[in-house]
């Protein structure tokens, strides 16, 4: 398909701007280009084709199955974006005075309440933009309470290796030193080598339970009571709450903050670039050190974002708790991990889990045996199902399990679609054994085959030139 730029032809257009109705002033000199813009020049009809073109080019949740493990790929309700589109919210002002804004003001509160009550904590912010974001502002309260009390010595920050890799990447940004810690066979916190690497240097723990293979740490008040008895503090890595909302709170496990990834759980999609918002909460005594409103900068608070944050994805998770309600919070996260396990157990017959025993909302397969058999790797694997119409899960993570798929199938899914896509797991299982060479050249019917991603990662080529 061709660039937006590629089709442009020299003198075409379709702007109709209206009559000017105010005076007209021009630039001053000195700040007017030299040349006109280098847009490029379509009719509406080709313009109208274009995006329709790209779209259709696009896989999303609308589209099919979207595994996409630790994203929480689900199907957001459009109500949620109906209401996120009010002209009262879309066009309310950062700086309108707190008489006119009090609305918006009463999301973000309601929005606050609601999530504290189901997270366990006593305090939120909605500043940081993302979930990563959240964990660095996280961390960042942490530091500041041992700092706050003069405790310098306390510079080490403990991650299992299980850990998604934003976690030590937050902890080395906030200035951390990273103690990594083994997993025990299950894929849970070893606790003899939790005990070893805690001591008067502990800044504190960072953990996700259910962590990154899917399965619910047993442990969790052990763990939360070993890392405060040494003076630490727990942080919970919540960007998937799709398990646990209203069933178990992250604050009675012991953790002291958390952030919450409103885009996977509560109304937003993960990916495609659009704004998220990783939803800060934190313990009573922690509050005092949250990021405040940026009308309150410079009296010492951290402050990680302009005003709330992205407030529209507030609105959005705010009307997907509405609508869910007391009831329908903990039974979304039930069907979440209800699936998880009926898809998991139609497949295991052919697929090996890399832990082997009730999971929740997620699970990861480990194809070490079925490469060393028939050579058809996770990579063939998830590509072939690209030709059956469905999006790949999570590859090669976490990385504990070698030649991993990791399937989040979420709670919006019907046990038709979950029968179906066990039946392509089965088929694929038969053809990697006959036909292996056929899997490793997939996928057959999808536009892109295998992109170089090392090398797109590497060498990112983000705009168009003329070359
Ligand atoms: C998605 C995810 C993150 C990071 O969230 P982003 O919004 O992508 O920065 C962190 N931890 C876990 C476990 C996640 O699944």
């Amino acid at each position: 398909m061709k660039l937006i730029f590629e089709k442009s032809v020299p003198g075409r257009g379709c702007s109709l701007l209206p009559a000017c109705d105010v005076e007209e002033t021009s630039l001053p000199e000195n700040l007017r280009r030299a040349t006109a813009p280098a847009l490029p020049e379509m009719s509406e009809t080709d313009i109208s084709r274009h995006y329709t073109e790209l779209c259709h080019n696009t896989y999303g949740v609308n589209c099919g199955f979207y595994p996409l493990g630790s994203c929480t790929m689900k199907y957001n309700p459009r109500i949620d974006e109906e209401m996120a589109a009010l002209p009262g919210f879309t066009g309310v002002h950062p700086l309108a005075p707190a008489h006119a804004t009090m609305g918006c003001q009463e999301v973000l509160n309601l929005t606050k309440k609601y999530l504290c009550e189901i997270t366990g904590m006593d305090d939120m912010t909605f500043q940081p933009a993302a979930g990563a974001h959240g964990e660095f502002t996280g961390v960042l309260l942490i530091k500041q309470y041992h700092d706050a009390r003069g405790d310098a010595k306390r510079k080490k920050i403990i991650v299992p290796d299980s850990a998604h890799g934003t976690n030590p990447a937050t902890a080395a940004m906030c200035g951390f030193e990273v103690v990594n810690i083994a997993s025990s066979p299950d894929g849970c916190v070893d606790l003899e080598a939790l005990k070893a690497a805690l001591n008067d240097e502990t800044a504190g723990l960072m953990l996700t339970n259910p962590n990154t293979v899917g399965v619910f740490d047993e442990n969790i008040l052990e763990i939360t009571h070993l890392v405060h008895e040494a003076g630490g503090l727990c942080y919970y890595d919540g960007a998937n709450l799709n398990a646990i909302m209203g069933v178990v709170r992250p604050g009675d496990m012991g953790f002291d903050c958390i952030h919450v990834n409103l885009h996977k759980t509560f109304a937003t999609p993960h990916g495609g670039g659009g704004p998220g918002a990783g939803a800060v909460g934190c313990k009573g005594f922690l509050a005092k050190f949250l990021p405040q409103s940026a009308s309150m900068q410079g009296d010492g608070h951290i402050q990680v974002r302009g005003f709330a944050g992205n407030f529209l994805v507030v609105v959005k998770a705010l009307t997907y708790l509405m609508t869910l309600g007391r009831e329908g919070i903990p039974e979304a996260a039930q069907n979440a991990v209800l699936n998880a396990n009926y898809l998991m157990q139609k497949i295991r017959n052919t697929f090996q889990p890399a832990f082997d025993r009730t999971c929740m909302h997620e699970f990861v397969l480990n194809l070490e045996q079925l490469k060393k058999d028939t050579g058809v790797s996770a990579l063939d694997v998830a590509k072939s199902l690209i030709d059956y119409g469905m999006h790949p899960p999570t590859m090669y993570f976490p990385l504990i399990v070698h030649e991993a798929l990791m399937l989040e199938p979420t709670e919006t899914e019907s046990k038709d679609t979950l029968d179906w896509v066990a039946e392509v797991f089965r088929k694929l299982y038969e053809l990697a054994h006959e036909d292996p060479e056929f899997m490793r050249a997939a996928p057959h019917n999808a536009r892109i085959g295998r992109p170089d991603e090392v090398r797109a990662a590497r060498n990112p080529v983000l705009r168009w030139r003329n070359v």
